[in-house]
């Protein structure tokens, strides 16, 4: 047995949707779509200073995973940022018919299976760590994060975005900062920031193209088109 409960606390938040975006739709005059950008900005801030605080916090959880297996935990934070929430299904469990349960630990065992397979990587910190993620964050939360530990994921506004858990590309983004985390220093601000974002792309795309057998030349190199209620833009390599 290895202990999973591994952290990177040296970085910030790492967000999907970019605080700019947030900002730029928090100024719109249609107070439908400025009403949940505010919120999402707050509950952002709000998970920033929860992660802090949990810098100092020793009584942190220690999770055993069976060596060289996969080991995913998927919390039901029930719209609160009260992380990580009720455990709603560990490995091995049964489906629990919720949809951003079952995406969440769908997908996670893709990134799992990816870098095992193709980099022989043996989870995030290549010792085995626990998947563990926390759905349902937040009322109408428009984003998905790393916060050095685990990933949270929103429900979206459903005005613009549906819930994050939908794309497997941002899923294996949010677990790929792990990897970047643990095997690299590049810290989460300015040029080395963008390189970290950079290589999150990257990670997520190669992910879902791996798991669909797509080739680099007719993939699309698309992130997220699965979030956008209108899909009017999207991000792309
Ligand atoms: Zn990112």
């Amino acid at each position: 047995m290895v202990v999973t409960e591994r952290r990177c606390l040296h970085d910030p938040l790492q967000c999907i949707i970019p605080p700019h975006m947030l900002e730029r739709l928090a100024e719109s005059s249609d107070p439908a779509v400025a009403g949940p950008a505010r919120e999402s900005m707050l509950q952002s801030i709000r998970t920033r200073a929860f992660r802090e605080a949990s810098r100092l916090d020793s009584d942190w959880p220690a999770r055993a995973t069976p060596r060289d297996r996969k080991h995913r935990m998927v919390y039901d934070a029930g719209g609160s940022f009260d992380l990580p929430g009720r455990l709603v299904r560990a490995e091995g469990d049964a489906d629990t018919g919720d949809m951003a349960v079952r995406e969440a630990y769908r997908y996670t065992g893709s990134v799992w299976d990816y870098f095992k397979k193709v980099h022989n990587r043996n989870s995030l910190d290549d010792r085995g760590m626990t998947l563990t993620c926390c759905v349902h964050v937040g009322r109408n939360y428009s984003n998905a994060f790393w916060d050095g530990s685990r990933m949270g994921f929103g429900d979206g506004d459903g005005i613009l975005f549906r819930r994050f858990t939908r794309s497997i590309e941002v899923v294996a983004h949010e677990l790929a900062h792990g990897v970047i985390a643990f095997s690299s220093d590049l810290r989460y601000f300015g040029e080395s920031g963008a390189l970290n974002e950079h290589f999150g792309d990257v990670l997520g795309v190669l992910v879902r193209q791996w798991k669909r057998k797509q080739e680099v030349s007719s993939a699309d190199w698309t992130i997220g088109s699965e979030l956008l209620v209108g899909a009017p833009t999207r991000r792309a390599l």
